[in-house]
């Protein structure tokens, strides 16, 4: 029998008392407790990675402007989510009960939902899944510079944006926005990011369980800030741009001159600039890039605007 070097003979023999399979090992520095520490590392991961690909399979679709989208709920689902929290939300805020600036709200309201059922400006947005929205526009009393919609087209203004907006324009500009994040899905596919991240943050956490808690705790928390930067934040910049354009595109068909758009956000830049964050952290495009897309988009925009029927400017009715 010809002999075998001593590290062959280490690799074709397992060795170490370690419970379990026992495993033949590739590596000669390597004992079978260290590799069954391995694969009890990687393996967890190794399904997270399988899970979180089904997961991203099952929900995959094509998004506003062409885009690959992940959604997990139906559109229906989300619109019940919206109905839902919008009537909560609205029966512990001090909502308007009407008046001229309710009136306007809502006009401008009506006009731009009109405008997102046009079958052409859809198509131009990418957005071939069905929108029955069942519209509301309410107007709440309250200081912040701030309006919102949710899925399902609840929509609400805070008094505190109006001198921001100034013109029915103005308003048509954060209120096109605030549709946009609505019909791009942008809530659902946000839920299903944080779902992803919360499967691979799982795998994780079995895969280190057996590190002592303060190297947990480490590794959990870099994961964490990880998934932040590296997915959810690019993910939301990128959701505010793609409001920013279907708003735009939105205003224009409704009647209103989207030029305003520009003018809007100078203005809202400065009526926020005290809480400003580093871009890179932010979840909002710079005001540079914002203004400097709006322009871009106006070629888009302005031929629509032009075949639009047109709304006559006018300055909101405030102090009303
Ligand atoms: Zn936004």
């Amino acid at each position: 029998m010809p002999s075998i070097p001593a590290s062959l003979e280490r690799m074709a023999s397992p060795r170490g008392s370690g419970s379990g399979v026992r495993y033949f090992s590739a590596m000669p520095f390597m004992d079978n407790d260290n590799i069954s520490r391995l694969v009890s590392r990687i393996f967890p991961i190794l399904i997270g990675i399988v899970v979180m690909g089904m997961f991203a399979a099952r929900g995959c679709q094509k998004g506003p402007f062409g885009r690959t989208q992940i959604v997990q709920m139906s559109p229906e689902q989300e619109k019940a989510l919206g109905a839902q929290a919008y009537h909560e939300i609205l029966s512990r805020s001090p909502v308007l009960p009407g008046g001229p600036i309710v009136d306007e709200v809502r006009s401008i309201g009506r006009r731009l939902a009109e405008a997102s059922r046009d079958p052409e400006l859809r198509k131009k947005m990418g957005i071939r899944w069905p929108t029955n929205f069942d519209w509301e526009f309410n107007v709440v009393r309250d200081r912040q510079i701030n309006a919102f919609c949710l899925p399902g087209g609840k929509v609400v203004v805070y008094t505190g944006i109006l001198p921001v907006a100034e013109s029915d324009a103005g308003l048509a500009t954060v209120m096109g926005h605030e549709i946009g994040h609505a019909l791009a899905r942008h809530g659902a596919e946000r839920m299903a990011q944080q779902q992803l991240a919360k499967i691979g943050q799982l795998a994780l956490a079995v895969s280190v369980r057996d590190m002592d808690p303060q190297k947990q705790r480490m590794l959990l928390g870099a994961f964490g800030a990880g998934a932040q930067l590296g997915i959810l934040l690019p993910y939301s910049r990128e959701h505010e741009a793609e409001a920013d354009h279907i708003g735009i595109l939105l205003m224009a068909r409704a009647g209103y001159d989207p030029r305003e758009a520009a003018r809007f956000w100078v203005r809202m830049s400065k009526a926020t600039s005290g809480n400003k964050t580093a871009e890179f952290l932010s979840t909002h495009p710079s005001h540079e890039r914002r203004i400097a897309n709006l322009q871009n988009w106006l070629s888009e925009a302005l031929p629509i605007y032009e075949r639009s029927d047109k709304v006559r400017p006018s300055l909101l009715p405030l102090g009303s």
